[in-house]
């Protein structure tokens, strides 16, 4: 058997598991204008669209146009078949 190559491509397994957002986790989304000084934010919301739209809102109002946005959720791995365990009733 020979070393691999530098550089040469690496055949990936296919995957046999994927993680996805936890069906009954809770999103959280915030925003922080990063305008030097500001200070504004939004308070933590279930719905990341919305804090979009804030950001879109202060940006008109104020001109400041970069933002830091945080996106939060509970994460579940399951098996790539769909063959995955109830998080219910698992250890
Ligand atoms: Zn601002």
């Amino acid at each position: 058997m020979s070393a691999p190559v530098p550089g040469a491509a690496v055949e990936a397994a296919p995957p046999t598991r994927r993680i996805g957002p936890h069906p009954r986790g809770e999103t959280v989304a915030t925003a922080h204008c990063l305008d030097g000084g500001c200070g504004w934010g939004t308070p933590p919301t279930a719905v990341p669209p919305g804090v979009n739209v804030e950001c879109l809102a202060h940006a008109t109002a104020t001109g400041h146009d970069t933002f830091a946005v945080t996106v939060e959720y509970v994460a579940l791995v399951t098996d790539a078949g769909g063959a995955g365990r109830d998080p219910d009733t698992a250890a």
